[in-house]
């Protein structure tokens, strides 16, 4: 069983799924690893932390290798390098990249799509969105306390007191929660809002408090998923009303607002925006997805009048070592469930649900129900 780790020719993709823990595991299941040249330098992990934990570094990685692991989608170029019928692991992007699905299907692999884990829980520590999720919360924290030119702590000097920053969270999945949790330990006052009725809990334990339209529409607002629905344009014009009462006395926002299969929702509007005092800071997490802040710019800080809205994309990737070792963990524990662990083979169980779930392509076919040709 040859595992081989792809180096990301995306330029800004600073991760890699691998680390030196799970080479080790690999290595236990009774797996070769072979992972090409610099793939984890700008993780922090140059070759030698990889041939120290077992692996070897070669060009030639993928040639022969039985399954490829990445974190980007392959591109064209890389496939005609992977053997057919090997297993290519990655966070995929499917949804309106059906090209890119057949080019992968035409190329002989069997590609699985880690963001399509089902959240269920066997499945918890595959979970990529999660594992990915809570470090972008974190790290919107430390972009809008870099960007803000103020300091978070209230503190009292010789000198005269700093009041303490006001920051709201819009948005409590898993991205929202850790941004809680880290505005509040760099010493902020928190609020935060959601428009699912648990998460007010959640919010008021993590020392936050909780803001929100609690009528009948927000008593049902979660799917029996656990995700948001999208709320009706009255219950929206509500929330709109009592965010732009709330926005005019924050300093830093961060919104995480995300709604499955749909664009994100508009939560706050150029008026909103221009209603904050110059110095403020909207991070806005959901740049990827059309945005939850008018005028956020994906991989871009856009001025407005001295407020600052920050649209970086793979804000998890912003903070590299800790997101690749938590992605490799992901991937080593899905690997784990395909291997014959008596004999130390691969043996794919493709009617296992995390397989079927996750699977795209196989035998030059898209297999995936959800992407299938129309
Ligand atoms: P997400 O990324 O889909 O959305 C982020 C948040 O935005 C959600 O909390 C959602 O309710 C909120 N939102 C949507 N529309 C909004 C609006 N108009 N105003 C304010 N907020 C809005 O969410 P997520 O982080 O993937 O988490 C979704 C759920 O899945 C949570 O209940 C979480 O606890 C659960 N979860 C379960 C597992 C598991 O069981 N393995 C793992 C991770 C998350």
């Amino acid at each position: 069983m040859k595992i081989a780790v792809a180096k990301e020719i995306d330029p800004s993709e600073p991760r890699v799924a691998v680390s030196p823990d799970t080479i080790k595991k690999f290595k236990a299941l009774g797996a070769e690893i072979a992972i090409e040249p610099g793939a984890g330098i700008k993780s922090g992990l140059p070759d030698s932390e990889f041939t120290a934990a077992g692996a070897t570094v070669s060009a030639d990685a993928v040639k022969d290798a039985d399954i490829v692991i990445k974190v980007k989608r392959p591109e064209a170029s890389e496939l005609p390098k992977y053997k057919r019928g090997a297993l290519v692991i990655a966070i995929m992007d499917p949804y309106g990249n059906e090209a890119a699905l057949k080019t992968i299907a035409d190329a002989g692999v069997a590609a699985f799509a880690m963001e399509l884990m089902p959240r269920i829980t066997r499945a918890q520590v595959m979970d990529v969105l999660s594992s990915q999720a809570n470090l972008a919360g974190y790290r919107a924290v430390i972009e809008g306390a870099e960007a803000f030119g103020r300091a978070f702590p209230m503190m009292m000097t010789a000198a005269g007191t700093v009041p303490a920053a006001k920051v709201f969270v819009m948005g409590v999945g898993v991205a929202g929660l850790q941004a809680i949790a880290t505005a509040r330990r760099l010493g902020a006052i928190v609020t935060a809002t959601d428009v699912r009725p648990a998460t007010k809990e959640q919010v008021e334990s993590l020392g936050a408090k909780f803001l929100a339209v609690e009528d009948e529409e927000f008593k049902n607002a979660q799917t029996a998923g656990g995700y948001a629905k999208e709320m009706s344009k009255e219950y929206q014009a509500k929330q709109a009303a009592l965010t732009a009462e709330h926005i005019k006395k924050q300093d830093v926002v961060i919104t995480t607002a995300l709604i499955p299969g749909r664009p994100a929702p508009k939560l706050i509007s150029s008026e909103m925006v221009k209603s904050m005092k110059p110095g403020s800071v909207l991070v806005d997490l959901a740049v990827e997805r059309g945005g939850n802040v008018e005028g956020a710019k994906a991989g871009e800080v856009v001025d407005v009048d001295g407020i600052k809205i920050v649209g970086y994309t793979n804000v998890a990737g912003r903070v590299a070592a800790s997101a690749s070792g938590l992605y490799a963990r992901n991937l080593f524990s899905f690997i784990e469930t395909m291997v014959d662990k008596a004999n130390k083979t691969l043996a794919v169980n493709w009617d296992d649900e995390l397989v079927k779930a996750t699977a795209l392509t196989k035998d030059g076919a898209v297999i995936h129900p959800n992407f299938q040709p129309k």
